[in-house]
């Protein structure tokens, strides 16, 4: 675990603002916990970021979360620099001193006159220098000619490093002068704002501290289809927020040094081998288009489709060890299946077609079976062949031993037979090279086969989701404990797990908790540790005694699904800490239901898995029903004489009818009438996956 909740990677910059669409050198941010990265988040301009991060802060505050915030600019100038401007040995002096001169606004600012007064205390010709405006600025050198700095060019940490740039330099490639200038006076808000500590000026016991960063420190080049800057900022947040306690702490454990330090100089290969979980879900993954009220099932299911991708580990295990588990990438055949041409039948094997009538050849002594290395056959001759052996040179075709006789060394049979008769050819099931497995597919004993013949060794494949379950309700008690009459067992526990666990994910146990919003957040950090995802039964509708819902509203990252779906009260989905919840009805009925319809296939998605289509059939109808227009329902059904039976009751609370039925008969949005015989769509439990 991280000393930190949350880390956020900042990309900071010192130019103007940069439009409405995401670019390369803009200010990029990018939020990470527990070594999963969210999507980078592009801020136009700083007024825009400086927003952002304190709306993140404040967020992080109230949830009691410690923030590690990372910028990649010199918190300090070389040695002695602060001290001569503002009087003071606290280089933080230095940061209250610029916000008081710096003048920000989107399309300018007064970062060159700023540098220029400051050069004029020192003779006009240093330490800044550039100088992007049309218009000369008295005592700001455009070049470096006649260019004096009575201050050093590098700060330490700059002299431990290669590839640094210089803060006194104000524009230029790879400058940093601009961004300090114009990033210093935000820190000094947000550190004054929020209490924060500035490493490694003060010291890190705060719930949120700014540290320095430079992403090249341990970053190479970005994937060529990324903007480098997204890219920086959360692979940085990603493996810091991967970081372990005590690596962190001696990370952070440096002098304190007016100028300032880079957060991981001589740590870089531990900053480089904590990355490697893929970037989790951000917290807006559920949000629905404004103004629906009534979701359609095959919308919510279409949005849920887009949404959600992988969000577990992968890592390579040998093909004997990959049973159960979701190919994280394409099996590329290492060789083809079958590796050379061979028989299909036991027979008699020679070169080329026989047209009809009948045929005599001399068979050779001996014969070729299944694991010999293959001889050669002269033309003309035979060969006795068995099933599997692979075809000696010389011959294409084999004849079956049924339709051969022999005699005295030669054999007989009527033609016509076709060349290639009986002989499957080399790589004509699966070619070297080939995907033999895609991506997706979850490896049983098909696939176990494929992978065998086809020589695979190993595969990369998904760490198993695990899906914790929690029931809420402060009615529900364990089922088997002695209960008072205003008790109810907690049913729905023992079911999701189990139907996690016949969906082939890792069920993870969190009991059941009561209708207690403190007793519930401390559930949901349990899981977010634990697990990849959270399913919750009860407390997802909106009123009082409803914390599920309140926990992921309160933290901003809830949407109340009202899914035009009988049996289903609304579902709550949403994101706790990077965590996927789903919240699904108290009510057993419904809450199986959604589980195999929605929680089923955006497991599967969540796993690294295809998107499942639950396969049904249309079967005549062994009842009557009058179904109104706007929204599906789902019937508890089974199958008798070659018509869907429905239970006899559609109350949502007779668990007895989830039993009775093996699978569920499902009526459109529109409105239908159901007589006896009319066709009506089946899907048995199995196509659910169970
Ligand atoms: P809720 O969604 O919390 O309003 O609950 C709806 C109904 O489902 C209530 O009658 C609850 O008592 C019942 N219920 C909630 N959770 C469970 C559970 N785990 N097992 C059985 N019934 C439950
Ligand atoms: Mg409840």
């Amino acid at each position: 675990m991280s000393a930190f909740d949350t880390v956020v990677m900042v990309d900071w910059s010192g130019g103007n603002d940069t439009g409405p669409r995401p670019r390369q050198d803009a200010i990029w941010a990018c939020i990470a916990r527990g070594g999963r990265s969210e999507t980078p988040v592009y801020l136009r301009n700083r007024a825009e970021a400086e927003v952002w991060l304190s709306t993140l802060f404040e967020a992080e505050a109230g949830a009691n979360r410690r923030v590690l915030a990372g910028f990649d600019l010199p918190f300090g100038y070389p040695e002695g620099f602060a001290e001569q401007i503002t009087g003071q040995a606290d280089p933080l002096a230095l940061w209250d001193w610029l916000e008081d001169r710096i003048e920000d606004a989107p399309r300018s600012n007064n970062r060159f006159d700023v540098a220029a007064r400051i050069n004029r205390q020192f003779g006009g010709r240093g330490p800044f220098w550039f100088n992007g405006l049309q218009r000369d600025i008295d005592g700001l050198p455009r070049r470096r000619e006649n260019y004096h700095n009575p201050f050093a060019e590098w700060r330490k940490a700059e002299r431990e490093t290669s590839g640094t740039s210089s803060c006194w330099q104000l524009g230029g490639v790879g400058s940093v002068g601009s961004q300090t200038l114009m990033g210093l006076p935000v820190l000094a808000r947000l550190r004054r704002r929020f209490g924060a500590a500035a490493w490694p000026f003060e010291p890190v016991d705060k719930p949120l501290v700014l540290v320095e960063i430079w992403p090249s420190l341990t970053l190479g080049a970005a994937p060529k289809d990324m903007i480098k800057d997204a890219w920086q900022v959360s692979e940085v947040a990603r493996s810091v927020s991967a970081l372990e306690t005590d690596t962190l702490n001696a990370i952070l454990a440096v002098p304190r040094t007016p100028e300032g330090w880079i957060f991981g100089i001589g740590h870089e290969a531990v900053l480089q081998a904590a990355a490697g979980l893929p970037p989790c879900l951000n917290n807006d993954c559920f949000a629905l288009p404004p103004g629906v009220t009534w979701t359609p099932v095959n919308d919510a299911l279409a949005l849920l489709k887009e949404r959600l991708r992988p969000v577990t580990s992968t890592l390579r295990l040998p093909v004997g060890q990959a049973a159960g588990h979701i190919l994280a990438s394409d099996v590329e055949a290492p060789r083809a299946s079958p590796p050379l041409p061979n028989t299909a039948v036991d027979g008699y094997g020679f070169a080329g077609a026989r047209g009809p009538g009948l045929h005599r050849l001399p068979a050779l002594g001996g014969r070729a079976a299944a694991g010999d290395a293959p001889g050669i056959v002269p033309e003309g001759h035979a060969v006795r062949i068995l099933t599997g052996a692979a075809l000696p040179q010389g011959v294409d075709t084999v004849v079956l031993q049924e339709d051969v006789t022999l005699h005295e060394g030669q054999i007989a049979f009527r033609g016509p037979i076709k060349p290639g008769a009986n002989t499957r050819q080399a790589g004509e099931d699966v070619a070297a090279g080939d995907v033999a497995l895609p991506k997706g597919t979850r490896v049983g004993p098909a696939e176990l086969a494929l992978l065998a013949a086809v020589g695979a060794a190993e595969v990369a494949v998904h760490a198993p989701l695990r899906v914790a379950v929690l029931s809420t309700g402060t009615e529900l008690i364990e089922a088997g404990q002695p209960a008072p009459p205003d008790r109810i067992y907690d049913a729905n526990r023992p079911m999701l797990l189990e139907i996690i666990r016949r969906l082939g994910h890792q069920p993870v146990d969190l009991g059941q908790v009561a209708d207690a919003r403190d007793a519930v957040a401390a559930r949901f950090d349990a899981a977010a540790r634990q697990a990849d995802v959270l399913i919750t039964s009860g407390g997802a509708s909106a009123g009082d005694e409803d914390h599920v819902s309140a926990l992921l509203t309160a933290a901003g990252a809830m949407t109340l699904w009202r899914i035009a779906v009988k049996p289903g009260r609304p579902l709550a989905l949403g994101v706790w800490s990077g965590m996927p919840v789903f919240g699904l009805p108290g009510n057993p009925v419904a809450a199986m239901v959604c589980a195999l319809v929605f929680a089923g296939p955006a497991m599967a998605l969540l796993a690294g898995a295809e998107w499942p289509e639950p396969q049904g059939f249309q079967v005549p109808a062994a009842f009557s029903k009058h179904k109104k227009p706007g929204r599906t329902e789902y019937l508890r059904a089974r199958i008798r004489r070659g018509r869907a039976e429905v239970f006899a009751s559609e109350g949502s609370g007779r668990i007895s009818g989830l039993s009775w039925a093996d699978g569920l008969v499902e009526l459109p949005h529109e409105a239908v009438e159901v007589t006896p015989g009319t066709p009506v769509h089946y899907i048995p439990f199995g196509s659910f996956g169970l």
